[in-house]
């Protein structure tokens, strides 16, 4: 009886492998293409100093449009692009494009600015990371200073040892570093004292509860991640907030920056540039 079950079982899971295995050949080839064919582009997101209401930084987030299946969001195929490899080279366009950007804005109106890129884990445990880090910001003229990565909390933890080199070998640079989705995973104050970050960003699942009642776990894992950040000396970033209220909760709390679409939603270069004021203390942007 057992064994029938499982032939039956093993039957009808037969052509779902074959189907899947199928869409993604099919989905392999089209990343491998769309990288070919031009069809990623990098939108902007401005990141804001709650103190100021100024936006200090922007954050690259990679779109993808394919002819046929239209917007694919980069939840649907940056782990499928980490599976295969093609992470890598669309992580060196990603690096390449957001610092040519960055400069450009630099070297119109707004000197003082900041780009946040987003890094994948295996790009982080890639042997050359370093070196291409180094060439997109040689050929973009772009100061370290003036680049900040973004790793997650779940990539730090894979290898502690290797993150924690690469990771001083970044900061020897020039370059500032941050932890995307913080506090969805399980680092404690003992492991992150040992990492050379600047900021946690605290994820926007905690940010999007912080009112109306509903939040209470949302507080406690918001009020954790600030304290945290503060007996590190680290900047907290908060992710998602799309109210006035969670905003002023952030605030009140000592959270320095934050990022959602209730100050601009991730745009194409051209409509982010609207959003950048004329940067804070700086005399090179007031106009002559
Ligand atoms: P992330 O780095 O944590 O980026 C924040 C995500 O939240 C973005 O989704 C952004 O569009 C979205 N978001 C921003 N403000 C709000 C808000 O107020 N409310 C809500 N509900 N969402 C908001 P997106 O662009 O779909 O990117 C998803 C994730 O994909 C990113 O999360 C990042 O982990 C990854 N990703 C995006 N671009 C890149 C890239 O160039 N390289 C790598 N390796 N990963 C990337
Ligand atoms: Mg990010
Ligand atoms: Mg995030
Ligand atoms: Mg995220």
């Amino acid at each position: 009886h057992a064994k029938s079950d499982h032939r039956r079982q093993f039957r009808s899971y037969e052509p779902v492998m074959l189907a899947n295995h199928t869409a993604l050949k099919q989905l392999d080839h089209d990343l491998e293409k769309g990288l070919k064919e031009g069809q990623f582009t990098l939108h902007y997101q401005p990141k804001i100093d709650l103190q100021t209401g100024l936006v200090v930084s922007v954050e690259a987030l990679l779109r993808w449009h394919h002819p046929d299946r239209g917007n694919v969001p980069p939840d649907m195929f940056i782990p499928r692009a980490e599976a295969n490899g093609t992470i890598i080279e669309i992580g060196d366009y990603v690096l390449r494009e957001a610092c040519r950007q960055a400069q450009h804005w630099r070297e119109h109106g707004h000197p003082t600015l900041t780009m946040a890129v987003n890094l994948s884990t295996v790009q982080v445990y890639q042997a050359d990371l370093l070196e291409r880090v180094k060439q997109a910001l040689t050929q973009s003229g772009l100061p370290a200073e003036a680049l900040e990565l973004e790793l997650t909390e779940s990539g730090l933890m894979q290898d502690m040892d290797t993150a924690v080199s690469v990771l001083r070998q970044l900061v020897e640079l020039g370059i500032s570093l941050s932890v995307d989705d913080f506090g969805t995973g399980y680092s404690s104050l003992a492991y992150l004292r040992r990492f050379p970050v600047d900021a946690l960003k605290l994820d926007k699942r905690f940010v999007q509860d912080l009112e109306a009642g509903a939040g209470e776990e949302a507080e406690t894992v918001a009020e954790a991640v600030l304290a945290m950040a503060r007996s590190l000396s680290l900047i907290c970033v908060a992710e998602g907030v799309e109210t006035p209220a969670q905003a002023a909760w952030l605030k009140e709390r000592g959270c320095q920056q934050a990022q959602g679409y209730l100050y601009g939603r991730p745009l194409p270069p051209e409509q982010c540039e609207k959003l950048l004021g004329p940067q804070a203390g700086s005399s090179l942007s007031a106009e002559p």
